[in-house]
């Protein structure tokens, strides 16, 4: 059965394809829809993306990723606005640069965040979530270029590099995604 990624990320589709070790299809190069994420959960909003793409493609298997950060010092914002938290269409460059100006306006160097995966699965057999976190700190400011988006502020419980400085072996090992991901291969065991 064919599997639909329902992300247009290039680094996510790579990520997820890596993890679960199976052949996936970005569901662009199979349908013309946009997608708006309306929900108020991560799970929600991959729910949405699983679903909206399975009721144009019902004889597959759609898979959907919703994450994000979350600071608990600034009332656990970005949260499910992290794409956009410097506004529509931000890059991940200028959202990182607004959370780092956000701790400044609040003299915060350091503060306990956690990232969130939601990973949905909608298929013939049903619809399934499965999560992933991965708890550490933010700093004020960017180190090192590895990973994407947030990652060269937040340092990892247990590791005193930003993602950013650490190499995506360890991420890989760690990540919120990776963590929903192994989840979800299970269920993806079952229905396949
Ligand atoms: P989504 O594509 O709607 O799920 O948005 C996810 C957003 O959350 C991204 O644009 C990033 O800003 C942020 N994000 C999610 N996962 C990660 C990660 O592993 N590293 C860094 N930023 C992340």
């Amino acid at each position: 059965m064919q599997i639909i990624l329902a992300s247009s990320n290039r680094g996510k589709i790579e990520e997820i394809q890596r993890m679960l070790a199976i052949e996936v299809v970005p569901y662009k190069e199979l349908v013309d829809i946009d997608i708006e994420e309306t929900g108020t959960t991560f799970a929600q909003n991959a729910l949405i993306k699983a679903k909206t793409i399975f009721t144009k493609l019902p004889q597959s298997i759609v898979i959907a990723d919703d994450s994000g950060i979350s600071v608990p010092a600034l009332d656990y914002r970005p949260g499910i606005y992290s794409a956009r938290f410097a506004g529509e269409g931000a890059s991940d460059k200028q959202n990182l640069a607004k959370l780092i100006e956000e701790l400044k306006i609040k003299g915060i160097k350091k503060t306990p965040a956690y990232y969130t995966a939601a990973i949905a699965i909608a298929s013939p057999l049903g619809t399934f979530t499965t999560h992933g976190w991965m708890w550490g700190e933010v700093i004020d400011e960017a180190r090192g270029d590895k990973g994407f988006g947030y990652d060269p502020m937040f340092i990892p419980e247990g590791f005193d590099k930003t993602l950013g400085e650490l190499d995506k072996e360890v991420k890989d090992r760690i990540s919120h995604r990776a963590k929903a991901l192994k989840l979800a291969k299970i269920v993806l065991d079952r229905i396949l």
